[in-house]
């Protein structure tokens, strides 16, 4: 028989990952603050409990998928949680999953902390993958279970970091996003086809700057080849005022934009301008 698995918290993304347990064969119980919410669990051979203390008591291996860290304290406090591993994938910051282990080990549990990358519809599909840190042994133990939801990529003993890789991959999905919208505020203001921009020119050129990522990555790690920048920093911060001003002219309001220029002004000012953009990754480390 599969490990028998508890899914805390039946929202959107709880109730996809309930349905992939389901659908691997995992003996699954569920409960939810809201009783007879995703009543298709039922149906699909789900145990429902009254009590969170009850879901707990009927698996070795405790999901949570709540909206905040601060929910799962509150639902979770006082529970006796002896001999569990809790994988704990509520959203939440590096902080929060540090002292959220401290509290799971002096309840008795094992504890994962994880950061979903996928949404609810990408649960068990091939796209999807969850970051996981926190104690190795229940990692190990339970890496086959885990791979019902998606695929699991553990990344250390620390239980922040995969807080911290999740909240690095958002940080850059908005980044990103936030230039593709700013980008088609301006075509837009020019009354240009957003699907003819985006399809024929946004991804595309979107996707050949993302080549340039490893590039940027192997001169963090290993410092940068002399001469190697074929795009100064120099040359981007001259050119980067027409950014604004078109943006400007065009009736696009520039906030998204100005602060990556104010950088590229520091790194010059600092003395980076025939680097490139590598460069302006430690002056961000130091707080800007
Ligand atoms: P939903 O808003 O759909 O569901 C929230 C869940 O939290 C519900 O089960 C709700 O119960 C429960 N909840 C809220 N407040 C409390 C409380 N005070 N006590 C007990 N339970 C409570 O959110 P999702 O399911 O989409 O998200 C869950 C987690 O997954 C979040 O941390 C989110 O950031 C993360 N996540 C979500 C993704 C997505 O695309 N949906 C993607 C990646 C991560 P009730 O039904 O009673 O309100």
């Amino acid at each position: 028989m599969k490990t028998p698995v508890t899914v805390l918290g039946l929202g959107a993304m709880g109730t996809a990952l309930a349905r992939a347990f389901l659908a691997a064969d995992h003996p699954t119980t569920v409960w939810n603050r809201t009783p007879g919410r995703s009543p298709e669990l039922d149906t699909l051979g789900a145990t429902r409990a009254t009590t969170a203390a009850e879901a707990i008591a009927a698996s070795p291996l405790v999901v949570v998928c709540l909206l905040v860290d601060a929910t799962v304290r509150s639902t979770l406090d006082g529970l006796d949680l002896t001999g569990k591993t809790v994988a704990n994938l509520t959203n939440g910051t590096p902080a929060q999953a540090r002292d959220t282990a401290t509290w799971a080990a002096k309840a008795g549990a094992a504890y994962l902390d994880g950061g979903i990358m996928a949404v609810p519809a990408m649960i068990g599909g091939p796209a999807a993958f969850i970051f996981y840190s926190g104690a190795p042994d229940a990692f190990e133990r339970h890496q086959a279970d885990l791979a019902a939801m998606a695929r699991p990529e553990y990344v250390g003993s620390d239980p922040g970091l995969a807080a911290l890789h999740d909240i690095a991959l958002l940080s850059a999905m908005y980044g990103m996003f936030g230039g593709a919208q700013h980008a088609l505020a301006l075509a837009g203001s020019e009354k240009v086809s957003a699907v003819r921009f985006t399809e024929d020119f946004l991804l595309p050129w979107l996707t050949a700057m993302l080549g340039s990522l490893p590039r940027i990555a192997k001169d963090l790690d290993e410092g940068p080849e002399p001469g190697a920048a074929g795009s100064n920093l120099g040359m981007q911060a001259a050119a980067y005022d027409n950014l604004i001003d078109t943006s400007v002219g065009q009736g696009v309001d520039p906030a998204l934009l100005a602060p990556m220029g104010e950088l590229l002004r520091k790194a010059v000012a600092a003395g980076h301008s025939d680097e490139d953009l590598a460069a302006l990754i430690p002056l961000l480390r130091a707080g800007g």
